[in-house]
């Protein structure tokens, strides 16, 4: 894991949040190829989920929503964690934080920080959403919340959605969006950040047929992480048991990764029932109901959530990526990232700055630049180019070198099997676009 930070830091995906002022706890920037990575997997997944269904409409809803929706969600009387502080050290941890010695509140209880004992609170309950004021009087009237899942902006846009868009039932909206939760125990890098994005999809089906498609989205999600060849040794689902459940879910199972300190939970199924709606329109006073156009049946209609989160995914398709081999003596990092959501997708190198190689090198790079995102690397030895696209995960490496002056070819490398193809700079182009398809 501490490999994975540091190369993420060196080659410019992660970077800890304000660094200069010592950093903001559990909030990450991403650099120049961390956004690309980033863009790349929310691009994949909506074009799967939004653009290449009919079934699936997309939205976006502001990250500020009236207070009342976080009433009716739940989410102002649950959403909480049982935390406990030390009043010697002041650190404060989540009541079943493996590292605590005892129970808390009790005399025999240790701090897992500082070592005092007896010095743990007893469990209080401790709301995870932000809050924020609206307009210029700071009082509990004005007051806001960040929201803590995009969800809830698809559900009160159900009936505007359904309109606008002619969708019979079934069908789904989805979201990519910012979400903020102020965690107790964050940590492990981006895994568990106060301030993330989400790429939700809820599916509004007729109750009764909630389960069926339950079913559907669960093995239609994995699938949709075999494809982006995460290893499937490391994959497993983790259905909820009763204690687990969230308040709203009937049913509930995460997709887990085997990250280097052990298997977690990034993406999430539920069977939401119709909670949300139901509590929507209990508390807006406006009916969020279907009719059907056949029965002229009116009815709530069920939810199966698809949350995956954005942050998260990323640090399963880097811990994935990651790489170390042994090539000629010397170590190699490798990220071996599928083509489709590699930051650069070509790299570009004159073997030396001379003999007209910089020229068509630039001028390849001009063209190619038209089709994928590539990288122009003239600086250091060709095996230090190479190697700083090995580790920023760049499928190929284009050399231009003495032969490619008399007969137009070109080397091409290719970043997992090292093996070097000639190719005529005509063909290039083609060459690639068949070798770079999703
Ligand atoms: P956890 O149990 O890890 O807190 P959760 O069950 O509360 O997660 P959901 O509310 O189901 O998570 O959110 C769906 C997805 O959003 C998660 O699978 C995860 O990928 C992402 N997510 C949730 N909380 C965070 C966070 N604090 N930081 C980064 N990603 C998060």
């Amino acid at each position: 894991m501490e490999k994975l930070v540091s190369l993420a830091k060196r080659r410019g995906f992660v970077f800890q949040s304000s660094e200069i002022y010592g950093g903001l706890g559990s909030v990450w920037d991403y650099g120049p190829l961390g956004v690309e990575l980033k863009r790349n997997l929310i691009e994949r997944w909506w074009r799967s989920v939004v653009q290449e269904r009919e079934d699936i409409e997309g939205m976006e809803s502001a990250i500020l929503m009236h207070p009342k929706v976080w009433e009716a969600s739940g989410h102002v009387a649950s959403f909480t964690d049982p935390l406990v502080d030390c009043r010697q050290c002041k650190k404060r941890f989540r009541a079943d934080d493996e590292r605590i010695k005892g129970k808390p509140g009790e005399e025999s209880a240790q701090c897992p920080v500082c070592g005092s004992k007896g010095t743990l609170t007893d469990p209080r309950m401790f709301n995870l959403m932000f809050r924020t004021f609206m307009g210029p009087v700071e009082d509990a009237a004005a007051q806001v919340f960040l929201r803590p899942e995009t969800a809830q902006g698809s559900y009160v846009n159900f009936l505007n959605v359904m309109q606008a868009s002619r969708q019979k039932i079934p069908f789904g909206i989805a979201q990519v969006g910012k979400a903020f939760r102020n965690e107790i125990t964050p940590g492990n890098f981006i895994f568990r950040t106060r301030e993330f994005e989400q790429m939700e999809m809820q599916y509004f089906v007729k109750p009764g047929e909630d389960e069926e498609w339950f079913e559907y989205w669960h093995e239609e999600r994995m699938r949709w992480h075999y494809d982006l060849g995460i290893d499937p040794d490391k994959l497993r689902y983790h259905p909820h048991g009763p204690d687990e459940l969230a308040h709203y879910a009937k049913r509930a199972e995460d997709i887990q990764y085997h990250f280097p300190f052990g298997w977690q939970e990034y993406e999430g199924i539920h069977n939401r029932t119709d909670f949300d709606l139901s509590r929507h329109q209990e508390y807006s006073g406006k009916k969020l109901q279907y009719v059907d156009p056949a029965t002229k049946e009116h009815f709530t209609p069920y939810v199966v959530e698809t949350a995956l989160g954005v942050g998260r995914l990323f640090l399963v398709v880097m811990a994935d990526a990651y790489r170390e081999e042994e090539v000629e003596g010397a170590t190699r990092i490798v990220l071996g990232l599928h083509p489709s959501i590699a930051p650069v997708k070509v790299g570009i190198f004159p073997l030396v700055k001379k003999d007209g190689m910089p020229e068509l090198a630039r001028n390849i790079y001009k063209e190619l630049q038209k089709l994928f995102a590539v990288f122009y690397d003239d600086g250091g030895s060709i095996g230090r180019r190479y190697r700083r696209q090995d580790e920023a995960g760049t499928p190929f490496g284009v050399t231009v070198d003495g032969q490619s002056m008399t007969d137009s070819t070109v080397t091409i490398r290719d970043r997992d099997t090292l093996k070097q193809e000639r190719v005529s700079v005509d063909q290039l182009a083609t060459y690639l676009t068949e070798r770079l398809q999703p």
